[in-house]
């Protein structure tokens, strides 16, 4: 078969695919990219450009990365599925044991899914089935807070925002939920009236409540917001005292993001159930987890269906898997704290002339993540042109314009993004004006 030329491409990807929250057919021309190694893209007719986003917190040791593409080989020649009801595997296992053993303490068993959508499914169902099979049935509501995202399937749609979010289109139709307020923004601002309030939602609502759910320390898709880690631990205190499961959402936050391994560790809270995805594999491959302590799979297996009925077709995927280890080991066998903390320094320096511009409201950066707060929506168009006028491939959402390089992101590199964090942010401003 012939390659497609670039407008043929462009032509088809309107005609027939559908893109990230995208109409049908596509508005705006996307990028094609031909390929990626390091920190750039290769993108058509325009050239390289250093990846600002990590393909969404996925790719934290870059594109095309010799390690990970042995594993992903070596693996390949071995077998790159086999189904996982009544076989297992050493990727699988050996994967497993690493989550276990890198988590926070407690959290010792391992649903392996797909998709970090599919891992909050599985999180919720362990929370509801938990209380069903404990003889608490009426436990069947999810309480989180406001500003959240938890991904675009059910269950997941129904803790993100109601507001703000992306699935406010729902409202009514979608499982209702109980919301607590937004936690009050900033990583060292505390506010004891806040924690208050959440012992005392918790406590209002514990008779009907399987669980809470929330991102720790990162609010990702739903606003990038940063809050304590303190109130995690008000968290774990009001669900231990008012009986209710704990789930913790480190999709986008686990791996070393934040400067801690995982969100929890800032905290050193255990969570009941938690989920991981994005970056578990690198960014090769999809790959979710959902961990979870002896407590509730003893809970489950007490009742009277004593399996978690879930099983997707893909689950435990050996290539995956194998590159999730792989994934793992390479961030593990390097000084990865130096490296997020190099990237912390060099986004805070690159980033403070944002702060200058008059139509931005916030500029934040915690760990190997940066943010820029316009007042207004970013025009989509001309941030983009600007970023990658500026060498840089950013995807700006709302009023956010961010980044989370790669963590082989160097110096040089780092300033590059800073300064087409800047650029955008001044093109969609002056857009607007
Ligand atoms: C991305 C994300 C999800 C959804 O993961 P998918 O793999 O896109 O389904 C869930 N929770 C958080 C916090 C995320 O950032």
């Amino acid at each position: 078969m012939r390659d497609l030329d670039l407008r043929e491409i462009l032509d088809l990807d309107r005609a027939h695919v559908w893109h990230p929250y995208g109409p049908m057919p596509g508005r705006q021309e996307p990028l094609v990219v031909e390929e990626a190694s390091g920190v750039r893209l290769r993108i058509a007719g325009v050239g390289d450009v250093v990846d600002g986003m990590s393909s969404w917190w996925s790719a934290i040791h870059g594109y095309n990365h010799p390690v990970l593409n042995e594993a992903a080989r070596d693996q390949l020649g071995r077998m790159s599925h086999v189904m996982f009801g009544g076989l297992t595997h050493e990727p699988a296992v050996r994967l497993a044991k690493r989550l276990v053993d890198l988590t926070p303490a407690g959290l010792e068993h391992v649903f392996l899914s797909d998709s970090g959508s599919v891992s909050v499914e599985v999180a919720v169902k362990m929370c509801l089935q938990y209380w069903r099979s404990v003889g608490r049935p009426e436990k069947q509501r999810m309480l989180t807070w406001r500003g959240g995202y938890h991904g675009d399937t059910w269950q997941p749609m129904a803790v993100c925002d109601p507001q703000g979010g992306m699935h406010s289109l729902w409202q009514g139709v979608l499982p209702q939920q109980v919301f607590a307020d937004l936690p009050p923004a900033g990583f060292d601002a505390y506010d004891d009236a806040y924690a208050e309030h959440l012992h005392d939602v918790i406590g209002r609502h514990a008779h009907e409540l399987a669980g809470v759910i929330v991102e720790p320390v990162v609010q990702g898709a739903g606003g990038m917001r940063f809050h304590s880690p303190r109130y995690l631990r008000a968290l774990r205190e009001a669900c231990d005292a008012h009986g209710v499961l704990l789930v913790f959402d480190e999709i986008a936050t686990g791996f070393g993001r934040t400067g801690a391994l995982f969100a929890a560790d800032h905290a050193a809270v255990t969570p009941d159930v938690m989920c991981l995805g994005k970056s578990l594999t690198g960014g090769y491959l999809t790959m979710a987890a959902t961990l979870c302590t002896p407590r509730v799979a003893d809970g489950i297996a007490r009742g009277e269906v004593p399996v978690l009925a879930h099983g997707p077709t893909f689950m435990g995927n050996p290539l995956a898997a194998a590159v999730a280890s792989a994934s793992i080991d390479l961030l593990l066998g390097q000084d990865w704290q130096t490296e997020v903390k190099r990237i912390e320094t060099g986004l805070r320096a690159a980033l403070a002339p944002a702060a200058e511009l008059p139509y931005v409201r916030d500029v934040r950066v915690l760990g190997a993540l940066g943010v820029v707060q316009l007042d207004h929506q970013v025009d989509m168009e001309a941030a983009t042109r600007a970023a990658v006028g500026a060498g840089v491939w950013l995807r700006p959402f709302r009023d956010l314009i961010y980044t989370m390089p790669p963590f082989i992101t160097g110096d040089d590199d780092v300033a590059r993004i800073g300064r087409a964090v800047c650029a955008a942010a001044r093109a969609s401003g002056e857009a607007r004006a």
